[in-house]
């Protein structure tokens, strides 16, 4: 470790996915830093999250690979279908161990959460730190929180989400100087809203498909309604499930008309639209009613999906990471993924700095967005791509369905798939973990 890294300060905003697995990689790297949450816990909502071979082998890395199995089922297929479940097409997952070294896995969002909290001291953790404004020069940079207290750090890494006040500050100084490009002005695109939760422990004579060893995704697409369902087991004998539907972006068409009406206030129809679901079959035997009626009412909440790419990532001494510069809509499972190499990414290039001078961290954020914005752009239009291709509506959709999913020779869909697999990059300065995929990462950039 050099003597600038020992040196260095960071102060990261945001105790998401993405701030503590860069505090992790910090600890790793004997960097020292602090995380200001602004909530009274670190916590996160009750969904699922899914995450590949990209994030796994860096997972592997930091010493989580035997809790991630204890807390994660390997996801062995994805299963398209209509709401009366007549077959759409499929997906088959399973082939992903043997590809990139891991299959894909998805577990219960708090789990993961309590998990990456686990490996962060307390004391580097503080809570009820809403931060408001950021001020940085040449001598560093303090941020300034709502209860008064301020915060000094050679640099600050935003990860507060889509919604980021480090970003909000930052661009209003670069507007200032009008050094902003226009569309980073623009606001994010809402585009989906849903309902989500995980149910309670399942009774797997019921249930038996909690029970199988790999977790298979079964999307219902409503005929009628712009709409869908998603359900996947999770350890634990529970479902995960989402209903969700589309925004609509313009409210004259009669296409859309009546989605708004339905999807405009989900906080307070919450109750009524799962009503509506509940007697709907499901592939597992049961109604979908039987599954999210276990779920306690505090465990389901209410998410808008926006999306939208940044072109601005940093300042001299500022910098963002995650859904703070890239929101990405969840079909494709890229966000945290994204955000872990992100994370990643900057933890390489902090332990490496020859220097701390403002010149010194300006030149490894440079590198940061050089290295990241091209990856972190493609996950962006291919979730949304991934997302019109399974839920929109019309003949097209229809169609590129039936092709991809019944008819498109499976060397082809492993193509598409190993381009993206391929991005399973390493923390420089921790061991190596071996590359067991017969597909090989790419090599990776310094
Ligand atoms: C329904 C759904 C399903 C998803 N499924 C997947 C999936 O399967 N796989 C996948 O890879 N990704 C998935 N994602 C995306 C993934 O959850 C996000 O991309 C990821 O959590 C982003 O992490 P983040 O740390 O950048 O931001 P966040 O998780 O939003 O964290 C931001 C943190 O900053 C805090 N904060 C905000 N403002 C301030 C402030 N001013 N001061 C201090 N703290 C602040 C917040 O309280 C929060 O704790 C899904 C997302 C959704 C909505």
């Amino acid at each position: 470790m050099s003597k600038t890294t020992q040196s260095i300060k960071v102060t990261i905003v945001g105790g998401g996915i993405g701030g503590l697995i860069l505090a992790i990689m910090l600890e790793a790297a004997r960097i020292n830093y602090i995380v200001l949450e602004r909530s009274a816990s670190l916590r996160t909502i009750g969904s699922t999250i899914a995450l590949n071979a990209c994030s796994l082998r860096l997972l592997e890395q930091l010493g989580l690979w035997p809790e991630i199995q204890k807390i994660a089922k390997p996801i062995g297929a994805f299963h398209l279908q209509h709401d009366d479940l007549s077959h759409i097409g499929s997906i088959d997952f399973t082939f992903g161990e043997k590809h990139y070294g891991y299959y894909g896995y998805v577990m219960a969002r708090p789990d993961l959460f309590e998990l990456l909290k686990s490996r962060i001291p307390t004391k580097k953790v503080l809570l009820h730190k809403a931060v408001v404004d950021v001020i940085e020069n040449d001598c560093g940079v303090t941020c300034r929180c709502a209860d008064g207290t301020e915060y000094r750090s050679d640099i600050l890494v935003g990860a507060d989400g889509a919604y980021s006040k480090v970003r909000e500050r930052m661009y209003h100084h670069l507007r200032l100087q009008n050094r902003l490009p226009s569309e980073d002005d623009q606001p994010l695109k809402l585009t989906h809203l849903c309902v989500l939760g995980v149910s309670s422990a399942l009774d797997p004579k019921v249930f038996p498909a909690v029970m199988d060893k790999f977790s298979k995704f079964e999307l219902m697409l409503f005929r009628e309604r712009r709409c869908s369902i998603w359900l996947s087991p999770v350890q634990g004998n529970k479902i995960s499930w989402c209903y969700g539907g589309e925004v609509d972006q313009s409210p004259e068409s009669p296409r859309n008309k009546g989605v708004n009406r339905r999807w405009g206030k989900v906080p307070a129809k919450t109750r009524w639209l799962l009503e509506d679901i509940s007697e709907l079959p499901t592939a597992y035997g049961c109604k979908v009613g039987d599954i999210i009626n276990t779920t306690p009412k505090d465990r389901v909440s209410s998410v808008a999906l926006e999306e939208k790419y940044f072109e601005t990532w940093h300042t001299k001494r500022v910098v963002l990471l995650g859904d703070a510069c890239h929101k990405v809509l969840p079909f494709a499972g890229q966000g945290a993924v994204q955000a872990m190499l992100d994370s990643l990414c900057l933890a390489n290039l902090l332990h490496d700095l020859k220097g701390n001078t403002t010149a010194d961290f300006e030149q490894a954020f440079q590198s940061y967005h050089q290295q990241r914005s091209r990856s972190a752009r493609k996950a962006v239009i291919g979730s949304r791509l991934f997302g019109q291709f399974v839920v929109s509506k019309g003949y097209l959709a229809k169609w590129a369905r039936k092709i991809a999913l019944n008819l498109m020779p499976h060397w082809l869909t492993r193509t598409v798939t190993d381009w993206v697999m391929r991005d399973r990059p390493q923390l420089s300065f921790l061991p190596i973990i071996e590359d067991r995929g017969l597909v090989k990462a790419w090599c990776q950039r310094r």
